[in-house]
């Protein structure tokens, strides 16, 4: 029997690779014979994780073959998905956000929770079938790593009290006994962009999505130093305009994400800034706006409450 294959988004995210192993650990418990996959470069945070860990990084996936099976974890819009998603056989979606875009032929299981990981719901899964028994050391890790990436340390409004408790589980599980710690460093890790180009530094976490007929892309990268970043503003700007023009996007947002502070400055061009400016002035394209760091929460509903 073919395995079946176990993915998160394009441009993976820490969620994304985490949460791929532990389901695919899940389903392997199972005797459903199952490999994790990336739909992209591993970043400088879960690449810390994952030396942590002493743990490869799932192989690259670049086609899907037709009736293939998979699971996908962490997204569902088929804009961040696999190339071939289409004609792949979805068994189950594990995921956190808006569903958009997507559709199936076929019955599945679906699972998404307003939480603010995909591993929250992973660990939730734990809980509610006993027959996966103990989680181990590795996968209390892998999760409380996912978990504390994409609450920023729960200084995210997409962090619920549930995902903080189960970090404080894992905490114990895992060994990581200082999770803030560990966290910190964590995070302080995927904010190491000084090495990298203006244009991977605008898909190292970039986003397509659509509403309403609007095509529209929001990047986000972190920082400790949000104005060590808005000094390359100009070629930053370039590399957005490339985009805008080769994939048609109608608005291009690059957040510039302060994890400390918890504020971000934001970058926005192309033909639709418009709706931007609904909710701020942008002044030389730019904004700083206090108390965001969400793209889930704050960024996505302030373009799609205001086309
Ligand atoms: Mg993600
Ligand atoms: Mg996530
Ligand atoms: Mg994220």
């Amino acid at each position: 029997m073919k395995e079946i294959l176990v993915f998160g988004h394009k441009n993976p995210d820490t969620d994304s690779i985490c949460s791929s192993l532990v389901q695919a650990s899940i389903d392997n418990r199972t005797n459903m014979p199952a490999k994790a996959m990336r739909l992209g470069n591993i970043n400088k945070e879960t690449k810390f994780v994952l030396d942590y860990l002493g743990m490869q990084a799932p192989e690259l996936l670049t086609n899907l073959e037709e009736g293939q099976k998979v699971i996908m974890v962490d997204h569902n819009e088929f804009g961040q998905s696999a190339e071939g998603i289409q004609k792949a056989k979805i068994l189950e979606v594990i995921d956190h956000h808006r569903i958009s875009n997507f559709e199936t032929s076929e019955p599945l299981f679906y699972t998404t929770r307003p939480y603010g990981c995909t591993s929250t719901i992973l660990y939730e899964e734990f809980k509610r079938r006993p027959s996966l028994q103990k989680i181990s050391k590795e996968e209390a890790a892998l999760m409380l790593s996912a978990i504390i990436s994409d609450t920023l340390l729960f200084k995210s409004p997409t962090c619920t009290k549930y995902d903080i408790r189960v970090v404080e589980e894992l905490a114990n599980i895992s060994g990581i006994k200082d999770f803030k710690t560990y966290g910190m460093d964590m995070l302080k890790a995927g904010t190491a962009l000084d090495d990298l180009s203006e244009a991977e530094l605008i898909n190292l976490d970039a986003k397509s999505l659509e509403k309403n007929g609007l095509t529209y892309k929001i990047a986000q990268v972190n920082t400790v130093d949000i104005p060590s970043v808005m000094k390359r503003q100009t070629n930053i700007e370039k590399e957005m305009q490339a985009e805008i023009k080769n994939k048609g996007i109608d608005l291009f947002v690059f957040a510039i994400t302060d994890i400390v502070n918890g504020n971000s400055e934001i970058i926005a061009l192309g033909e639709r800034t418009d709706i931007i400016e609904k909710t701020c002035n942008l002044v030389n394209h730019t904004a700083f706006l206090e108390g965001v760091v969400s793209r889930k929460k704050q960024l996505i509903p302030m373009i799609d409450n205001n086309m």
